[in-house]
């Protein structure tokens, strides 16, 4: 029996596309595990914290049932199911903690091929087939149009083609699926990526403190990605030139270099990726001995 008092317990994708980079985050984040046999369930060996494995969808419910303390999970979906939950008057609702940098995609509304589309008026009298009917709803009541929602729980693309529909209202990432389907994305009306939601009930203060410290990992998981350690030595003359060329960094640290009184050592961490072309202008602009590392732990 799991803890309920002292372990949180947070709910990932089973399978699909969040699964690994949600599992990896918290890897990341120093979480090592074991998993149970029927492979539901990760426990934390090293850190108070448990995985439940489920689909998306499941997600938000999970978190605001208070089943989970914490859920990762799409913006798209949070939104879907924040809307529903208040149309239903439930309240408090799961909050959201913060956003992940990976998930990245879009609701969009898509429109055959041949087929025009100028700005949401045209959606005017139309079909629109969507596994989003809460978002959609709420877009077009915004924009004050009538149209019919035809909600679908999956394969939506194919909708127009069977004549279910005019137009569709789906997640895009690439657009090739639209493309095999003679669809083109014509408007965009959520942006989505990844993030992390609470339970809306306060949780014990030693959980408390783990979703606090879990927060400040995540940042500085997130924040390392792209960071780069940058070392070189640089003429004294040249230093606000070269300055100038480090990518992201804040306040370097210029050390004297023994046995020279017009170089000094420069280090710097650049919150942007370095690219050959940058050590390139770095050179042409008098720097010397320069090196790159990655940086693997950060925290402000
Ligand atoms: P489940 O079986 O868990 O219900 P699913 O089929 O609903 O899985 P996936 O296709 O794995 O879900 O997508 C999960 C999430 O990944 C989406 O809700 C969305 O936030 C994000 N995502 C990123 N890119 C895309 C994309 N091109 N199409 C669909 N979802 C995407
Ligand atoms: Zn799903």
């Amino acid at each position: 029996m799991i803890d309920k008092a002292t372990r949180l317990k947070v709910a990932l994708q089973k399978s699909g596309r969040l699964t690994d980079n949600s599992l990896d985050l918290l890897v990341r984040c120093g979480l090592k595990y074991s998993r149970g046999k029927d492979q539901l369930m990760c426990y934390g060996e090293n850190m108070p914290l448990d995985v439940l494995f489920v689909r998306d969808d499941d997600i938000p419910d999970l978190v605001q049932q208070d089943v989970c303390d914490l859920g990762i999970v799409g913006l798209n979906v949070i939104e879907e199911k924040r809307i529903a939950f208040e149309a239903r008057g439930i309240s408090p609702l799961f909050e959201q903690v913060m956003t992940l940098d990976y998930g990245r995609c879009r609701l969009s509304i898509a429109v055959p091929e041949g087929t025009e589309y100028k700005d949401a008026r045209s959606l005017r009298g139309k079909r629109i087939a969507t596994t989003y009917p809460n978002i959609l709803g709420r877009f077009l009541r915004e924009k004050d149009i009538e149209a019919e929602i035809v909600t679908l729980s999956g394969a939506v693309e194919i909708a127009p083609r069977l004549g279910r529909a005019d137009f569709i209202c789906d997640l895009v990432s690439t657009g090739s699926t639209l493309v095999a389907n003679h669809l083109w994305e014509a408007d965009t009306i959520l942006e989505s990526q990844a993030a992390i939601i609470r339970t809306p009930i306060p949780v014990p203060n030693e959980k408390q403190e783990w979703i606090r410290r879990l927060s400040l990992r995540i940042d500085g998981v997130q924040q390392v990605k792209e960071s780069k350690y940058i070392m070189l030595h640089a003429p004294r003359a040249q230093l606000a030139e070269i300055r100038k060329l480090l990518p992201g960094s804040e306040a370097p640290t210029i050390m004297p270099l023994e046995g020279s009184t017009d170089k000094v050592a420069v280090h710097a961490v650049c919150r942007e990726n370095v690219f050959w072309e940058t050590l390139e202008s770095l050179k042409s602009a008098g720097a010397s001995a320069i090196l790159v590392l990655p940086v693997e732990k950060m925290m402000a």
